[in-house]
């Protein structure tokens, strides 16, 4: 397949490609578009035909469910049965942005998009092409993270072509995603509200909204979740991932034993002096937390350029988005955590 290829502009494509990536979408082909989050594999989530050619595209287990992404609380309500008051609220104060609610599904969501769950998990991104996009179609889309599955979610336009060229309808490359990290998933439907993935919407932002959320970090926990696709393997670049916890001095002296010239060291601006061997990437400063969450796939698929052969890894829970960045890094390592 030939893939085409669109360019944002001031956050937004021309009205030319705007119509052309609709049609697209609307006969059943996929469209990469950029989100506030992550890049989205867009496709019509109403029909069971594009959906099948997400799961085949990514290589994504078939039951884990897609996210619905609409263009306003009045769409999200076409899709689910009742919209609870605390939904409502919630729609109001973090829409559009990434926050995905979880809520009972109606019969206009076809099984093939919730693998077969009753519920469906919803939002409205912050993005203008995503917004335009959804407008145009006036159906949603789903928009799974536009990478195969098992490697780094996509940040940036080369990212989503170095995975998907030749394999969707389009590409439309918006430069680097804002917050770099997905959406966080609050499931709406358990008797507490509960966080089922952290993301790019804080525990502490939920907790001044509704103080009794529930999260707990079950990245390296090996139980089957309420979120199916949290028991997949996920974001691991080529090489093997540990990651090294301790005090600053004794992780830099633990990571310079273990480390030769083809290890891959991750690490904090404001640690990097430490390290003696190795090729080291910063993931940012740990006094501005949000550059941690937004380099954190790039610097991933970043050892994959470098060709490293083992990469080893700080544990950098700084700041308000600290849980979701450390989900993403205990699962690219797939648990190997050793203490210096
Ligand atoms: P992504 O591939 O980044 O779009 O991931 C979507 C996430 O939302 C995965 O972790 C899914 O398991 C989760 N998810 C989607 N739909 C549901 C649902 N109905 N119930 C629980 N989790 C869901
Ligand atoms: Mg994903």
């Amino acid at each position: 397949m030939k893939t085409k290829h669109y360019t944002v502009h001031n956050q937004k494509l021309s009205k030319q490609d705007l119509a052309t990536c609709t049609k697209l979408l609307q006969s059943g082909e996929l469209v990469a578009f950029p989100t506030e989050t992550v890049y989205g594999l867009g496709a019509n989530a109403l029909d069971p035909f594009a959906i099948s050619k997400i799961f085949t595209v990514k290589n994504r287990p078939m039951d884990n469910p897609l996210i619905l992404h609409v263009n306003s609380i009045e769409m999200a309500k076409r899709y689910v049965i009742g919209f609870p008051p605390i939904a409502l609220k919630l729609a109001a104060i973090f829409w559009p942005g990434p926050l995905t609610l979880i809520l009972q599904k109606n019969e206009l969501v076809p099984d093939e998009a919730t693998a077969n769950l009753s519920t469906v998990a919803i939002r409205v991104p912050s993005h203008p092409v995503a917004i335009s996009l959804i407008t145009a179609c006036d159906f949603p889309l789903a928009a799974p993270s536009a990478n195969l599955s098992g490697k780094p979610s996509t940040t940036d336009g080369w990212h989503v072509q170095d995975d998907l060229e030749g394999l969707v309808s389009a590409i439309i490359d918006g430069g680097k995603s804002a917050f770099g990290i997905e959406s966080t998933v609050l499931d709406l439907t358990s008797k507490i509200p509960t966080v089922l993935r952290p993301g790019s919407t804080s525990i502490r932002q939920l907790e001044m909204v509704i103080p009794n959320v529930i999260f707990k970090n079950k990245s390296t926990n090996k139980e089957i979740t309420k979120s199916p696709g949290m028991k997949y393997t996920h974001y691991s670049p080529k090489a093997p991932i540990t990651i090294v916890k301790g005090t600053p001095l004794k992780v830099s002296k633990k990571i310079n034993e273990i480390a030769n010239e083809q290890t891959g060291i991750l690490c904090i601006k404001e640690h990097a002096h430490l390290y003696k061997k190795g090729q080291v990437i910063v993931l940012g400063s740990k006094n501005e937390p949000s550059q941690l969450s937004s380099n954190l796939f790039d610097s991933l698929r970043m050892f994959d350029k470098l060709k490293v052969t083992n990469i080893l890894t700080e544990y950098p829970d700084y700041g308000d988005l600290k849980e979701a960045i450390v989900n993403r890094i205990e699962k690219a390592a797939g648990g190997k955590i050793i203490k210096a």
